[in-house]
């Protein structure tokens, strides 16, 4: 650190993404990426001259990709908002919104809420989840606060329903209501239709999870217009080209074949089922996910002595140091060869102990 940084920031624990080693090829069940390649239309957007026209700036306005999404949606393109990944959406929301009345979330969730709260200075709120890891929809009910809940919440894969987020909506009216639905695609309500009823809500979704883009960077977010704006006031004030002008040919793409991702999606979730009872038969507890991953945990042995053994066996999965859910590991779901690989691998090590 250097004597130049403000005082402010000396303090500031960064997020720390998912290992994305290159020493050797693992399994990678870690960041909840798809194992799935983007659409065979997608793969073949890119042309020469494409490329040739990066000496051009982007579309600062996302006119395409919002007007598709805005087609496939039922929404206007003044209620959509494209960042460049959803974490910048997020963080244009806790720049606008978080330092005013602080900010509400729980205390296991997604890590870089309280890394963009800190950031900030937000006077920030860290909600217990139940001891079985359920969200009291209660708890953020009347908050004072912006709230921020990802539904369906990372990494415990699980859901509150639309008449939960309604009450916290109805019952926060003076404050932003931000539902992160990084993984609505694998299970649960999206709320996003409430955008025309409530204008205080703001939806947040990636192309990472179930749109197979994660190295594309791009996210979009649903909202009122006065939200929306209230964002690209922010992203005029800092980036205004955040997306390129491939990745905008993608994401466009990417919602002209839509079919292709819910048909993947649908596979992800049967290969979840099938994982979770298998993992169940060798003794884990899973808690019941609605994403593409799996939260789980066995008596025999503790979370980071499961990831360490995995990891020496080439298979990556994801450990948090949070003692709260040291016990566990979060899995993402693979293709079914290779969680038939994982299976094989964990019944191994059980074995060996
Ligand atoms: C993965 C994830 C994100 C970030 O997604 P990007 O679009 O890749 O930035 C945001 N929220 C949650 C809950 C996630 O799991």
């Amino acid at each position: 650190m250097s004597r130049f940084l403000k005082k402010e920031m000396e303090a500031l624990v960064a997020y720390t993404p998912g290992e994305q080693p290159r020493d050797m090829q693992y399994i990678k069940l870690n960041t909840n990426e798809s194992p799935f390649p983007p659409a065979p239309g997608v793969l073949e957007a890119i042309k020469r001259e494409d490329i040739e026209k990066l000496r051009l700036y982007s579309d600062p306005t996302c006119k395409e990709l919002k007007e598709k999404l805005a087609s496939l949606y039922g929404v206007k393109p003044e209620n959509l908002f494209i960042g460049n990944g959803s974490d910048e959406i997020l963080n244009f929301a806790f720049m606008a919104y978080s330092q005013e009345h602080g900010v509400t979330f729980p205390d296991i969730s997604y890590g870089f809420y309280s890394v963009y709260a800190d950031l900030y200075c937000a006077d920030a709120r860290q909600v217990p989840l139940k001891d079985d890891f359920s969200l009291c929809y209660k708890d953020y009910c009347n908050s004072g606060t912006m709230v921020v809940i990802a539904n369906p919440n990372a990494p415990t894969g699980l859901v509150i329903g639309l008449s939960q987020i309604e009450e916290i909506l109805k019952t926060n009216p003076d404050t932003v209501v931000v539902i992160d639905e990084a993984y609505i695609d694998f299970g649960g309500e999206s709320c996003y239709k409430l955008i025309e009823k409530y204008e205080n809500l703001l939806v947040v979704r990636t192309y990472s999870k179930s749109r197979c883009l994660a190295g594309g960077r791009l996210g979009y977010a649903f909202g009122s217009a006065t939200l929306i704006s209230d964002l690209e006031k922010l992203r005029y004030s800092t980036n205004p080209y955040n997306i390129d002008r491939l990745t905008l040919l993608l994401g466009e793409k990417t919602v002209d074949e839509n079919e292709y991702y819910m048909e993947k999606c649908r596979e992800i979730i049967r290969v979840r089922e099938l994982t979770a009872l298998k993992l169940q038969e060798m003794g884990f507890s899973v808690l019941p996910s609605s994403t593409n991953f799996l939260f789980v945990k066995n008596p025999a042995i503790d979370g980071n002595k499961l990831y360490l053994s995995l990891k020496a066996r080439g298979i990556l999965v994801r450990h948090f140091g949070n003692p709260r859910i040291s016990d566990f590991v979060r899995i993402t779901i693979g293709t079914e060869k290779q969680m038939d690989i994982f299976i094989r691998t964990v019944k191994s090590i059980l074995e060996e102990l």
